[in-house]
C-alpha cells in the first residue's frame, strides 16, 4: 500500500480546514441545513471506545487509532467525516444516541444511516478530493486492515456490501457534480434467502423501493472474507479491489467504464 502515513500530531492541524471544507460542500449541496456552530478538538489518545464524542457544542475526536495502528491521512479523514455526517445530518452524534436508534427503530435503521454516511463521504472525496472508485476501494481495504474483525456480525457485512454498491453507483454517475444530484443508497438483506436472489432496500431520490438481485453464497463469502481481512495472506490488494469491482458490476448490472478498468489493471 503506498498511502501516506498519518503523522501525529502535525497532520491534526490541517483537520480543521478539512472539516470546514466538508461542511461547506454539504451546505452547498443542500445536505446540511442546520447552521449550528460547533468547536472541534482532538483529545489525547484515549483507550475508551469512541471515535467522536459531542458534549453541548464541543466535538472531540479520539486519535487512538493513529497511535495503535498506522493509517493514512485520507483514511483517518474518512472516519472523521463519517462521524460528522452522523452529527450534522442524522443528529446521532454519540454511541449512546446510536444505541437509542437501534432500540427504538431496530438495527437495520442504524445500518441505513451508516450506508448513507459512507456514501456522502465518498461523494465529497470524489468531487473535492479527486478520488476515483479504485482509490476509494483501496481506502476501504485499508479500513478492513485497520478494523478487520473475524467475529463480525452479518449485519455489518450487509452494511459493508450496501456501502460498496452505493459508492460504486455514485462513482459511475456522471452527474454527481450537479448541485441537485442526490446519491442512491442500497442496503441488502442477507437473511431469509431461499435462492440466489437477495432483496435490497433502495433509496432513490428520497423514495424507497425493493430491488431483487442475484448474489451467490460465493460472492457473499468472498466479500465477507475481504471485510474481516481473512484473506490478506491469500489476496493481494489488487485481488480484493478486483473482486469488489466485479461484484458491484454484477449487482448494478453495469458495464464498468474503461478508465476504471485501466486504473484497476495498473494495480497488478
Ligand atoms: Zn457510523
Amino acid at each position: 500500500m503506498n498511502a501516506t502515513i498519518f503523522k501525529f500530531p502535525s497532520d491534526i492541524a490541517s483537520l480543521h480546514s478539512h472539516i470546514q471544507n466538508f461542511h461547506e460542500f454539504l451546505l452547498e449541496r443542500g445536505v446540511v441545513r442546520d447552521p449550528r456552530e460547533f468547536s472541534y478538538k482532538v483529545t489525547r489518545p484515549s483507550e475508551r471506545d469512541f471515535t467522536m464524542e459531542v458534549t453541548n457544542n464541543v466535538v472531540e475526536f479520539n486519535p487512538i487509532v493513529l497511535k495503535q495502528k498506522k493509517c493514512s491521512f485520507e483514511y483517518y479523514l474518512s472516519i472523521i467525516f463519517h462521524e460528522l455526517v452522523h452529527l450534522w445530518v442524522h443528529n446521532i452524534p454519540n454511541k449512546s444516541d446510536a444505541k437509542r436508534v437501534k432500540s427504538s427503530f431496530a438495527n437495520v435503521t442504524m445500518r441505513q444511516f451508516d450506508v448513507e454516511a459512507d456514501t456522502i463521504v465518498a461523494w465529497y472525496l470524489k468531487e473535492i478530493m479527486d478520488f476515483s472508485l479504485i482509490k476509494y476501494y483501496k481506502l476501504l481495504i485499508e479500513g478492513t486492515r485497520v478494523f478487520g474483525d473475524p467475529e463480525v456480525s452479518s449485519g455489518k457485512v450487509e452494511r459493508f456490501i450496501g456501502s460498496l454498491i452505493s459508492t460504486a453507483r455514485l462513482f459511475v454517475d456522471t452527474n454527481s457534480q450537479n448541485r441537485l444530484y442526490r446519491p442512491t443508497f442500497y442496503l441488502p438483506c442477507l437473511c431469509n434467502r431461499f435462492d440466489a436472489s437477495v432483496p435490497i432496500l433502495v433509496q432513490y431520490n428520497g423514495y424507497h423501493a425493493i430491488a431483487n438481485r442475484d448474489m451467490s453464497n460465493m460472492d457473499i463469502d468472498r466479500l465477507r472474507g475481504i471485510y474481516v481481512n481473512a484473506d490478506e495472506a491469500r489476496l493481494s490488494e489488487y485481488g480484493c479491489v478486483k473482486d469488489m469491482v466485479d461484484f458491484v458490476a454484477k449487482v448494478l448490472e453495469l458495464k464498468i467504464p474503461l478508465p476504471v478498468m485501466r486504473e484497476l489493471s495498473k494495480m497488478r
